[in-house]
């Protein structure tokens, strides 16, 4: 899987004056000043980088001296609005904050700081018209769904942000407890070891390993993996394998007696199996922050349409990442069930 390379941040020039605290422009004066499509920084070492509306900065905060190395998380990030300038030397560029888990608790003090990652930003819909002096490089802010079950996947040091704030209304949204486990607690990509995953279409939630509870029935391996790939992501209903192949239209079905006692898995791809039959799962000790949903999700689907439908797509392999869905050291993971459909997971 490809990675996005990542750069390191650059150092600037250290100003005796910083200027990027002085002049800013008042609202009346930025609607007179001409606008541009982008603006250009240059390093320590000469090297320029130019920066675009629409494009995610590190900003330098008050106080941090440009010319040092900071660790990423020190810096400020904001998205280019607009850029206007004064002249040549003088241009501003309205920002859309990105905020810290700390700085929304500053107005929002039920925000639980403890449920964020150090990597979390928050956008808000808060504005402020920056000095280019004060832009240190792009940064890249990933998207997180915690419900969607077609999530990219990002590392444990990218930053992603899952919220967003309503700086006047106080407001986050989506709601918090739209994504947290059932103890009311958000995932901390941090400090969370395992997350278990329902993929069913009421659920599309993750839980706390410890805050789920063991199944009363006790199944053999085989009976659990094949209750894995039953935790249908395509529907509620409680379908097993031999419910899907019995529903298709008689004209789909395989003829011959033996077709109907083999076990219909046992004409697909043996892999394709195994990558539906994971529990799905993320956190520090499960596969990193996203952990294996889109993977494991993209396989079950797969199964669940050609045993509708009788067929596979012969592309399948392009639909699913096996290597993603399957971790790499089988470490066996206690089974639970959902608290929402009881499926296991
Ligand atoms: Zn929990
Ligand atoms: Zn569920």
């Amino acid at each position: 899987m490809s990675r996005r390379k990542k750069k390191s941040l650059f150092t600037r020039k250290k100003v005796s004056k910083p200027k990027y605290t002085i002049g800013i422009p008042a609202d009346s004066e930025w609607k007179t000043m001409p606008d541009f499509a982008s603006f250009i920084v240059a390093d320590e070492e000469g090297n320029q980088h130019r920066f675009s509306i629409g494009e995610t900065a590190f900003i330098l905060p008050e106080g941090v001296l440009p010319d040092k190395l900071h660790h990423p998380t020190a810096y400020w990030i904001g998205r280019i609005k607009e850029i206007r300038a004064r002249n040549d030397e003088d241009v501003w560029v309205l920002v859309q904050w990105y905020w810290s888990p700390q700085e929304v608790n500053s107005v929002i003090k039920s925000f639980d700081v403890s449920g964020c990652g150090q990597y979390e930003r928050i956008m808000s819909d808060y504005y402020d018209y920056v000095s280019t002096a004060s832009f240190c490089d792009h940064a890249t802010v990933m998207r997180y769904d915690e419900r969607s079950i077609d999530q990219e996947v990002f590392d444990s040091d990218d930053f992603f942000c899952r919220f967003d704030l309503e700086y006047r209304a106080r407001k986050i949204l989506p709601n918090i407890t739209r994504t947290a486990c059932c103890c009311g607690v958000s995932y901390n990509p941090d400090r969370d070891p395992v997350m278990h995953f329902c993929p069913r279409p009421a659920c599309c939630a993750a839980y706390h390993q410890e805050c789920l509870q063991r199944p009363t029935q006790r199944l053999d391996a085989a009976a659990r993996a094949r209750k894995f790939i039953e935790s249908w992501p395509d529907t509620d209903e409680q379908l097993s394998i031999e419910d899907l192949v019995g529903s298709r239209p008689c004209r789909k079905r395989r003829k011959g007696p033996e077709s109907s006692i083999s076990d219909p898995l046992e004409e697909l791809p043996e892999k394709l199996v195994k990558a539906a039959q994971q529990q799905i799962v993320k956190g520090v000790q499960a596969g990193g922050v996203v952990g294996n949903v889109k993977a494991v999700v993209a396989a079950r689907q797969l199964i669940y349409r050609s045993l509708l439908d009788g067929s596979l797509p012969t592309d399948w392999e392009d639909k699913v990442d096996i290597e993603a869905a399957i971790p790499p050291k089988r470490k066996s993971s206690p089974v639970f069930v959902c608290p929402q459909c009881q499926s296991l997971i």
